[in-house]
């Protein structure tokens, strides 16, 4: 205590820097440009080293926000100008300076999302490490932002910068501007409490004020059920957390969490696709416990400069993945076969795809800068060698959660996640794979981490799904019908050649097997000669695996003759006992109420749908009316027009009327 004191007192005199500040402004918004100037004061370094990030936090491949800017410029700040060299494509040295540096560009974004910068006539849309350079040296000073509206508009700034009298915006550091995301637009503005936490929502959008508030209540049942799987909110920066969503048909869709607020873009209106858009903000603020403050130590501090990589992907993203849709579930706001669908789709993955051969999970989430967001000029092999650690983390989040209910009755993985935010509260103690193992080996047993940690997440052995499952009534299933049947290993492109074969083909597949890969042109099979997918599919109907099909192909080589040797997709699918037409024990129900029903501290907001065509009233979770199969809305579709709700014995009155609001019955196996 006393060493640490001193240290403070002869310390302080020498960190405490001048803010940089930045001045931002929109004059050519209608073509997407921003001017932005920034002061550098207190410069003791001869060769100011000034730099436009090539990576953002919570992205993962380079994304080289320099090749945005132009007509860069470094004056004195006295109007005299500065040498300015540039050593490499995003950084500029600055000489000659007397202490002080004045930086001015123009930055160019057209691109409204969670990693760019969308600027145009309707918003000033705003990923900081996207739009300001930073200089070495100056990290860890504070910093201000002052943004000048176009004139005449109605925009308001919505951001997580702490807002100042004197129209200032400040950050402590620049890694806290930079996970400050900033919305400049004529957004509706919602704000509520839970317990005793303030939370806000700008939305930007097309849609009604009463469409807003509908959602921003969806937000706040998320809030709510999400807190209870930690027991209580993180300690906001600056007293708030702040949802800034953008849903615009010319914005991109993406989620991008922050430690104080996130951005979520999405191109379709409320109206037609909240249930939808839930599940992007029931995974984005899972995140503000999850990656903003339980934080993997390779993330930590982040490095604008390079591509960083995290062994630890597949618990900061695939369990949030998997806390995404179990939100939802819990809440209400999910029915159990969507939930169904959206966990065998993950189970599936991991089971089939060939990539789990040649990685481990951690070597998955090694990757990420290759797949986040990146692209490839060359054709790459991920079918064969990849699956996203959102993917297989949330297929492992699920297993463990499965097995720690079934060996350590009244334990669960929400546990293990309470457990790793008492440890790791903050970004100050992150944590390590070491960590992770010891945290779920204290809240289970230190041989059952071990072997869920050898197995699983060093190994590449699959969890015992079915088995698992099979508990909560889950069955996991192969698929059948014209998907199944018309599986050959790779997608093709129809030409009146033939079938062109689109990418690399799958491993194991009747294509990989016969060795056609990407390129080869497949002009007959047997006597026919289809050219379209749906007379490969009549053809195909006519057989069954194991039945042999004699090819002709257009191939790199010339033409060749080769057969292949059909087989059944391996996709599985993932159907609760009550749809497959399989009892379900009581043993299985009460194992899934403990699983998937709600835990939160707080009270959740009711919520519901309305049918636009009768006007009833439905639980959330339904799709479409059970009485008239209309799609239903979150709210009224004319203000003021009155709802009948529906009551519990008038559900299903209709003969029709299938429980589960239109999806009822046994489950077909084509769909996705
Ligand atoms: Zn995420
Ligand atoms: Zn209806």
């Amino acid at each position: 205590m006393t060493k640490w004191f001193c240290f403070t007192l002869f310390a302080l005199p020498l960190l405490a820097q001048e803010p940089v500040r930045y001045e931002l402004k929109f004059p050519n918004a209608a073509h997407h440009e921003a001017e932005v100037r920034a002061t550098f004061s207190g410069v003791r370094q001869p060769v100011l080293e000034v730099l436009m990030s090539r990576s953002s936090p919570g992205r993962y491949a380079l994304h080289e926000f320099a090749k945005n800017v132009y007509h860069f410029q470094a004056t004195d700040g006295q109007g005299h100008a500065l040498e300015v060299t540039q050593p490499s494509p995003y950084q500029w040295n600055v000489t000659g300076h007397k202490g002080t540096v004045v930086v001015e560009y123009t930055v160019f974004g057209d691109r409204a999302d969670g990693t760019y910068n969308g600027i145009d006539p309707t918003h000033a849309h705003l990923n900081l490490p996207a739009t300001v350079v930073w200089a070495h040296g100056f990290e860890k000073a504070p910093v201000s932002l002052k943004f000048e509206l176009p004139a005449g508009s109605d925009w308001k700034i919505a951001t997580q910068l702490a807002q100042h009298d004197d129209g200032t915006w400040t950050a402590p550091n620049m890694d806290r501007m930079m996970d400050s995301p900033v919305e400049i637009s004529h957004y509706y503005m919602a704000e509520w409490k839970v317990g005793g936490s303030q939370f806000r929502m700008a939305l930007h959008h097309r849609g009604t004020d009463e469409e807003a508030a509908a959602f921003a209540r969806l937000c706040q049942v998320v809030v709510t059920e999400e807190e209870g799987v930690f027991g209580a909110f993180p300690k906001y920066d600056n007293g708030n957390y702040t949802f800034l969503l953008d849903y615009l048909p010319y914005a991109s869709g993406d989620g991008m969490e922050h430690r104080n607020s996130t951005v979520i873009a999405g191109t379709r209106d409320l109206k037609d696709a909240a249930a939808q858009m839930i599940g992007t903000v029931s995974h984005e603020f899972f995140h503000s416990w999850n990656v903003k403050r339980i934080r993997p130590k390779t993330l930590e501090p982040f490095d604008f400069e390079r591509a960083d990589m995290s062994g630890e992907l597949w618990f900061a993203e695939g369990f949030t993945n998997y806390y995404g849709p179990l939100t939802l579930k819990r809440a209400g706001l999910m029915d159990v076969d969507r939930f169904a669908r959206s966990m065998g789709g993950a189970v599936s993955t991991v089971l089939n795809a060939p990539g789990r051969l040649v990685f481990n999970v951690i070597d998955m989430s090694r990757r990420a800068p290759f797949v986040d967001a990146a692209t490839a000029n060359d054709p790459v092999n991920t079918g064969n060698t990849f699956i996203s650690y959102y993917t297989y983390g949330q297929a492992l989040a699920l297993g463990i959660d499965l097995s720690i209910r079934t060996r350590f009755p009244g334990k669960t993985l929400d546990d293990w996640m309470r457990a790793m935010w008492r440890e790791h509260p903050d970004t100050q103690k992150p944590y390590t794979l070491d960590d992770l193992q010891r945290t779920l080996g204290e809240v289970t047993s230190k041989e059952f981490a071990g072997d869920i940690f050898q197995r699983h997440i060093y190994g590449k052995e699959p969890m015992d799904y079915e088995k698992l499952l099979a508990r909560a009534g889950l069955l996991l299933e192969k698929r059948t019908g014209a998907a199944a049947r018309s599986y050959l290993g790779a997608q093709g492109l129809w030409t009146d050649r033939g079938m062109e074969i689109a990418a690399p083909t799958l491993i194991g597949s009747p294509f990989y097997n016969a060795g056609i890969d990407r390129g080869d042109i497949i002009t007959d099979w047997d006597r026919g000669a289809p050219r379209t997918q749906r007379d490969l599919d009549a053809l195909l109907e006519k057989h069954k695996a194991g039945d042999k099909i004699h090819l002709k192909v257009d191939s790199r080589g010339g033409k060749k003759e080769v057969d292949i040797t059909l087989a059944d997709s391996p996709a599985m699918q993932l159907v609760p006992y009550e749809l497959a037409d399989k009892q379900l024990t009581p043993e299985m129900t009460a194992f899934r109420e403990a699983w998937l029903s709600s835990k939160a501290v707080h009270p959740l907001p009711k919520v519901m749908k309305y049918c636009p065509l009768c006007r009833r009233s439905h639980p959330f979770e339904f799709d479409n009316c059970p009485y008239d199969g209309t799609a239903l809305r979150i709210t009224a579709l004319k203000p003021g027009e009155e709802y009948i709700p529906d009551t519990p014995g008038g559900r299903g009155a209709p003969a029709a009327a299938p429980a589960t609001g239109g999806r009822g019955g046994r489950r077909g196996g084509g769909g996705q």
